[in-house]
């Protein structure tokens, strides 16, 4: 999709969208018009009509108004275009390399409508702004999905960590290009393993800490609290040992846990396909930033009771580290969090679950960890490929890692 970029707003327009705000009515339509305009007098003119103008072209604008406005510029002859789609919201300019939601679903339906042998998309719920939150099940024999192991990997449950939505997406189109492309590997994969990929768990965040196209370093989802605070903390409202600790009860927290465990439809609609989807052996869920592999227990200090499944994560969290370089370690050793999705994932389903915190290991550069810019999406990537791939692997069962003969307990 081709991406508008923004450049610098004048004060001029800034003055003018926050004196319009005002007249808006929730009566209208509301509309991004593209209007031509090719000097300040122009701009004027269209700034008048009551629109917002949001990006400043040598020739054009892209403004924010509803029906009136729009008709009044039809009058003036300018209309270029009009779209009831957000499509202006975006990254910074430098950071246009990162998917904003429309790029993302746009990538990924094209993922699905041109393989459709081996890619599903799917819908799994809808937002409370209205985005599907969309799935990606990527096998080479959908028939006989279900009957095959499979794994999970999904990104974006806190809004800002936007490089954690990039790798889900990287990792669907890597299985699909190195498929078609003869990998034997990957067609080995895909031939015996059932893939669910969730790139982005929460859109409505994601793109709220994008408007504008400037950073808001949001967390959360964008839930109405019952006390007019905004957001629920995804990844502390799942319903294992939910509000034990490390969260908080209060709306205006980041950690906000939200009024019950599972009050969210973006938990609640992962909670209902891992639930549904019964030959999950292994999840991964991404999140940045610090370079740790972490798992389960977050709730508690205490490790996994059950010997051998506390193992395969040990064994397997440093095995994937010397490929990826982060530190292994239970989750815990950072702090106490309960409710996230790992805890929740293996607490009830015994699925050995994993959270990758990615690059940076600090946020001593590149305008911070939460956004280190676009040069780091593919070195990320690459360095998380073999993890990808021997999780991916192994969800057959997972505890061939302990090479002691233990059989599979699932499917
Ligand atoms: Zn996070």
């Amino acid at each position: 999709m081709k991406k508008l970029k923004l450049i610098g707003l004048s004060l001029f327009c800034l003055f003018t969208f926050s004196s319009i705000k005002q007249v808006q009515s929730k009566d209208y339509q509301y509309y991004w018009l593209k209007v031509s305009a090719h000097d300040k007098f122009q701009r004027s003119v269209i700034a008048n009509t009551g629109v917002a103008i949001e990006i400043v072209k040598d020739d054009y604008v892209i403004a924010y108004g509803n029906d009136l406005q729009k008709e009044a510029l039809e009058k003036l002859g300018w209309l270029e275009a009009a779209s009831n789609l957000a499509f202006e919201k975006d990254f910074p300019t430098k950071d246009s390399a990162y998917h904003n939601y429309a790029e993302l679903t746009d990538a990924i339906t094209k993922l699905a409508n041109e393989n459709p042998d081996i890619v599903k998309m799917t819908s799994i719920a809808k937002t409370n702004e209205g985005r599907d939150i969309w799935a990606l099940q990527i096998t080479a024999d959908h028939a006989h999905a279900s009957d095959k192991p499979a794994a999970i990997f999904m990104g974006g449950h806190h809004a800002r960590e936007h490089l954690s939505v990039e790798m889900p997406l990287l990792w669907a189109q890597y299985l699909v290009t190195q498929f078609r492309g003869g990998n034997p590997r990957v067609i080995g994969l895909l031939n015996s393993r059932d893939v669910h990929i969730i790139p982005v768990v929460n859109p409505d965040g994601m793109e709220y800490d994008i408007k504008d196209g400037s950073y808001k370093m949001w967390r959360k989802n964008r839930s109405r609290n019952a006390n007019g605070t905004y957001g629920v903390d995804l990844n502390r409202n799942y319903g294992y040992q939910w509000g034990t600790g490390g969260s908080s009860s209060d709306g205006n927290n980041e950690t906000y846990m939200g009024p019950k465990a599972f009050s969210e439809i973006e938990s609640t609609a992962i909670k209902n396909y891992v639930d549904t989807h019964t030959n999950i052996t292994i999840l991964l869920s991404f999140h940045s930033f610090s370079k740790l592999i972490l798992y389960p227990w977050g709730h508690k200090y205490a490790g996994i009771e059950t010997a051998n499944d506390k193992l395969v994560h040990e064994k397997m969290a440093t095995t994937m580290a010397e490929w990826n370089g982060y530190q292994p370690q239970q989750s815990s050793e950072l702090y106490i969090a309960s409710g996230d999705t790992t805890d929740w994932s293996y607490g009830v389903h015994k699925i050995i679950s994993f959270t990758f915190e990615l690059d940076p290991a600090n946020n001593g550069f590149g305008g911070g960890g939460f956004y280190p810019g676009p040069g780091v999406i593919d070195p990320v990537f690459q360095k998380n490929l073999e993890p990808l791939l021997y999780l991916l692997d192994y969800s057959d069962n997972p505890y061939r890692v302990l090479n002691v003969g233990i059989g599979p307990i699932k499917p």
